[in-house]
């Protein structure tokens, strides 16, 4: 433990969304859970009001802090409005988090001496070396993901990209290295279907990816023994990488040292009668549904969904979060609605990391989302993938087509299909067994001696070795 007056004060900035939060979240929970270091969390005004009346009375270690992200309060910060809530930040949020930085790191109590910035947001690097603090960036989604993104600009001097008009979607590209002949162009990031590669979300990722690599840390939320391969490309191209995930496992794993801090930092309420419908529910019976934060889908997906969901026969616990639906109520035909609520249970928002955990629950129907997958893997159970976008789209990849946790349903969503699909993943043994040998491996990497758990040792000793610039 470092003495007093040499304590560290590590100042993490999410980006402000629910995936980004929950596992930077995990990170100050380990932090305050095994060492001495002081940690400050900086929500976005608008998370943080969310938040607050029910993060009140676990505020114990951790300094929750606000920082506006420059958006009117009514904006809705929707998927399809994102560019909105970079520019906002990137233009209102940097200067006033340079200002905060600066009185942080000379006043504050103690100084601020490391910020864990999320790499989406370079800002944060750039304003750390103007400022004089260093920086880790911490990129929340998949080391595949990431290096997917890594090789946009190969992609476009290739002539890959932009995909022309009519291309056969399955058609698989060679120049993502250690990738070839595994991802097709239906794989690559959602981004990469812009017809233009001007378009902002393609420019955005690429620029901000550039950056994480020139960042001294890079800490991604992944394992070795899941992403070696991938891991050792991107060390190619950056200082250091430490992949310590999954954090929420890494945090279960120091058990009774851990009790969890924040039963929940969700941004919507969590309907935990849910446990008590699926504790009545058979053991390997129940298919969980959920589509993220994040996901938009229209009322003929929402449909088609439940329509293949019903007719397989499953029970299914399924959230339908209040803006699911682009601006509309998520309302079924009446006589399906019926059957549907004889068969299973719809929440707002679950506890999904306790669902996962649940012995009734045999599958997973997801949008592919990093968290989710992580949750999923360490939870050992098989997934049905459908992604929406950005890095999910090479998730889904991953989880068929190299890990063998499930089936990748991409592009297609069609009541025969998903019906189908729904039972040979419940049915099938083999995704069960390699979602249970996944689960296995997950608890070797974050128990003592296995890889996350000593990269996380290292990246403490990391930042006990730092010390904020003169100012
Ligand atoms: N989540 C949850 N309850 C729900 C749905 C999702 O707690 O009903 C959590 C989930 O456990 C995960 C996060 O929300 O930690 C979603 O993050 P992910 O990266 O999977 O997807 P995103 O929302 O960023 O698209």
């Amino acid at each position: 433990m470092g003495e007093s007056g040499a304590v560290p004060h590590v100042l993490i900035f999410p980006f402000p969304a629910q995936g980004h939060i929950n596992s930077m979240l995990k990170l100050a929970e380990l932090f305050v859970s095994l060492t001495n270091f002081h940690v400050t969390f900086l929500n976005s005004e608008h998370n943080h009001k969310r938040l607050g009346l029910r993060a009140d009375s676990l505020l114990e270690r951790v300094h929750f802090e606000a920082i506006t992200d420059g958006l009117p309060e009514c904006h809705p910060r929707s998927a399809d409005r994102i560019m909105d809530l970079f520019d906002s930040l990137k233009a209102r949020t940097k200067p006033i988090f340079r200002e905060m930085l600066r009185e942080k790191a000379k006043r504050g109590e103690p100084p601020v001496t490391c910020v864990i910035g999320d790499a989406i947001l370079s800002f944060i690097l750039e304003i750390g070396e103007e400022v004089g603090v260093p920086v880790i960036a911490f990129r929340t989604v998949s080391a595949c993901s990431l290096w997917a993104y890594f090789s946009i600009p190969w992609l476009i001097d290739a002539r890959v990209l932009p995909i022309p008009e009519g291309a056969d979607m399955d058609q698989t590209v060679t120049c993502v290295p250690g990738m070839e002949g595994l991802l097709r162009l239906r794989d690559l990031p959602s981004f990469c279907r812009e017809r233009d590669i001007s378009n902002p979300g393609l420019q955005l990722v690429q620029n901000e990816t550039r950056h994480t690599v020139k960042a001294r840390t890079l800490i991604l939320n992944t394992f070795e023994a899941l992403e070696g391969q991938t891991l050792n490309q991107i060390r190619k191209h950056c200082k250091t990488v430490r992949a310590i995930g999954p954090l929420h496992a890494l945090l279960r794993a120091q058990g009774p040292k851990a009790p969890p801090l924040f039963p929940s930092m969700s941004l919507w309420l969590e309907d935990r009668s849910c446990l008590t419908w699926l504790d009545s529910q058979a053991p390997g019976s129940v298919l969980y549904v959920s589509f993220g934060s994040y996901t938009v889908i229209s009322r003929r997906q929402l449909t088609e969904f439940c329509y293949g969901i019903v007719n397989s026969g499953k029970p299914f616990l399924w959230v339908i979060r209040p803006d699911l639906l682009d601006g509309e109520e998520a309302v079924l035909p009446e006589e399906l609605a019926l059957q549907a609520e004889a068969q299973g249970r719809f929440v707002k928002w679950a506890p999904q990391e306790e669902v996962l955990h649940h012995p009734a629950v045999v599958g997973f129907l997801t949008h592919s989302g990093w968290n989710s997958t992580l949750e999923s893997l360490e939870a050992g159970v098989p997934m049905l993938c459908w992604s929406f976008f950005a890095d999910q789209q090479v998730n889904s990849r991953f989880v068929e087509g190299v890990w063998g946790v499930g089936l990748d349903m991409k592009d297609v969503c069609d009541r025969v299909v998903v019906e189908h699909k729904v039972r040979e993943l419940v049915e099938n043994e083999g995704p069960r067994r390699a979602a249970r040998a996944m689960a296995e491996r997950v608890r070797e990497s974050v128990n003592p001696g296995g890889s996350s758990f000593m990269e996380f040792e290292e990246l403490i000793d990391d930042i006990r070795s730092m010390r904020a610039c003169t100012l």
